[in-house]
């Protein structure tokens, strides 16, 4: 069938790879009114619309693009906050190409591009907040129907939250550290997701009645029997955010992060600010990133906008197994990231004062599939090389965070240490309490975190009403 409809994306504006190399304002500037209803007009809204069975929360996206293609913005935003209570952060950072915009029709058209799903969501929501009178106020509704607690203040804990106050509860969220939001807070830099816009969506959520407790560690400040003693259900979303290491010798040379400290120092902490924040980072000049996820990308590429001469990847798979979002791999190519495929460090070096000074690496084949379906790499016997570096940053995954985990033992956990908890529900071993997120699958992506807080708010909020009845 020929299409009569432009096959690319409508373009959007960027800053310029070597301008923007150089700071950590957003590299995307966002589509204008008139470019967004362009787009909005690529999109056919198709009857069996398969874009949305690709959204974990099901936002009905063709609705909400006919709202922004009629330029009815008011109606754009309450199709989509009915959904989704982070629309400015998904449409940011969601992997479009592997979930909506990956079963788009248009896309699936030869040489066709799918509409732009994630930039129109992040248009609407950004135009419903610097528009006033665009969005409606939240409806008021009676809190009468219960106490509940939420562990983690990430997207999982955020949405449950939500959900919960919208249909009438009182709910508190603990919260670790200084700031809600979870990795969009500590982890996902200022360039790709300014933290201005984080703070308005939790803003937000606030607004709907939800109270968030900062400085708590749950296991820690207060007990999870104090908090059971209080609420009538609790929701653990505290995410996967312990990391994981090489175990290389080397590894404790100076000079060695991990990701999760390198980039939390430079988002929550403000270290790119310094001296105007009080949070130094060290600034190689030849750094060397270990991975290929986003946590790699978002390291290598914070890296050079600190002042690295160089920033390099090393990852021990291929392009094709890569698992970082298309879209950072391909800003970093043009920023100059240099990618070193098949290739797995197997020794740091160090100098005579214990600092990092090379990295010793081998290089890899692809063999036979692993446990994940992807092709397990193997060493190439002989093939070690040295590549000098005075800094390498370690992103090769994060594991469960155990604080809570530890105080908690009739949680049942599975074999790799994450909570067992009911794929529909969120239900876990013990009545009454819930799990989603990270904590439950590992390492996910922000919108499934999200997916599991819904289905928890509505099995809570199903578990409280009856209890209530009985
Ligand atoms: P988290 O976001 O980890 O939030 C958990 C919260 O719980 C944290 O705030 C933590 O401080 C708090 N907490 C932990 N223990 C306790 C305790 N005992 N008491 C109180 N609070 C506690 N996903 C995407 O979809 N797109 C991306 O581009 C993307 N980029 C990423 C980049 C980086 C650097 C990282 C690290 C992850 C990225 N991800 C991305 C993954 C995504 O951010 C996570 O899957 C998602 O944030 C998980 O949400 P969560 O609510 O389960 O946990
Ligand atoms: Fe796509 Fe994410 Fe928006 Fe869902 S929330 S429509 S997956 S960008
Ligand atoms: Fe529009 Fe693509 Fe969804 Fe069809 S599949 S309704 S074209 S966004």
């Amino acid at each position: 069938m020929a299409l009569n409809i432009p096959k690319n994306k409508t373009p959007i504006a960027e800053q310029k790879p070597e301008e923007r190399s150089h700071n950590f304002k957003e590299v995307v500037l966002g589509y204008t009114l008139e470019e967004a209803i362009t787009e909005a007009n690529r999109c056919l809204q198709c009857p069996t619309h398969p874009c949305v069975s690709g959204c974990p929360v099901n936002i009905d996206i063709p609705g909400f693009i006919l709202a922004l293609r009629n330029n009815d913005l008011s109606e754009s935003i309450k199709i989509l906050k009915s959904y989704n209570n982070l629309p400015a952060v998904c449409g940011r950072v969601c992997p479009q190409e592997s979930q909506c915009e990956g079963k788009c029709t248009v896309g699936l058209m030869k040489e066709h591009e799918p509409v732009a799903i994630g930039k129109l969501e992040r248009f609407v929501a950004d135009w419903a907040a610097s528009h006033e009178g665009v969005e409606e106020p939240p409806k008021k509704v009676e809190v009468n129907k219960g106490k509940v607690a939420v562990i983690g203040a990430g997207p999982s804990g955020l949405t449950v939250a939500a959900d919960l106050a919208k249909k009438g509860y009182k709910v508190t969220i603990f919260e670790a550290l200084h700031a809600p939001g979870g990795v969009l807070m500590y982890g996902i830099p200022e360039f790709r997701l300014p933290k201005t816009i984080v703070e308005r969506e939790v803003k937000a959520i606030e607004e709907l009645g939800v109270d968030v407790e900062t400085d708590v560690v749950v296991g820690k400040t207060i007990t999870i029997e104090e908090i059971r003693e209080e609420y009538d259900a609790i929701y653990i979303g505290t995410g996967a955010g312990t990391p994981r290491f090489m175990n290389i010798p080397g590894t404790n040379l100076n000079g060695v992060y991990s990701a999760s400290e390198f980039l939390t120092r430079i988002n929550l902490m403000h270290a790119y600010e310094f001296p105007k924040y009080d949070t130094p980072i060290r600034i190689g000049k030849r750094v060397v990133v270990v991975g290929a996820g986003n946590v790699a990308m978002d390291a290598s590429r914070s890296a050079l906008r600190l002042g690295a001469e160089k920033s390099m990847i090393v990852y021990r798979r291929s392009e094709k197994e890569m698992p970082a979002r298309i879209e950072e791999y391909h800003h970093a190519l043009e920023e100059g990231i240099e990618f070193h495929w098949l290739t797995n460090p197997v020794e740091y070096i160090g100098d005579e004062n214990g600092n990092v000074k090379a990295v010793k690496c081998i290089k890899m084949q692809l063999g036979e599939p692993d446990a994940s379906g992807r092709r397990r790499p193997v060493p190439i016997e002989g093939s070690e090389f040295v590549i000098e570096a005075d800094m390498v940053i370690e992103a090769i995954g994060q594991t469960a965070n155990k604080v809570l985990l530890s105080t908690f033992p009739e949680l049942k956990l599975n074999k790799r240490g994450y909570i067992e908890a009911d794929p529909e529900t969120g239900a876990t071993s013990v009545e009454g309490v819930y799990a989603g997120g990270d904590i439950v699958t590992g390492a996910a992506t922000v919108i499934l975190a999200m997916g599991a807080g819904k289905k928890s708010a509505k099995a809570i909020d199903e578990y409280i009403t009856s209890k209530k009845k009985a």
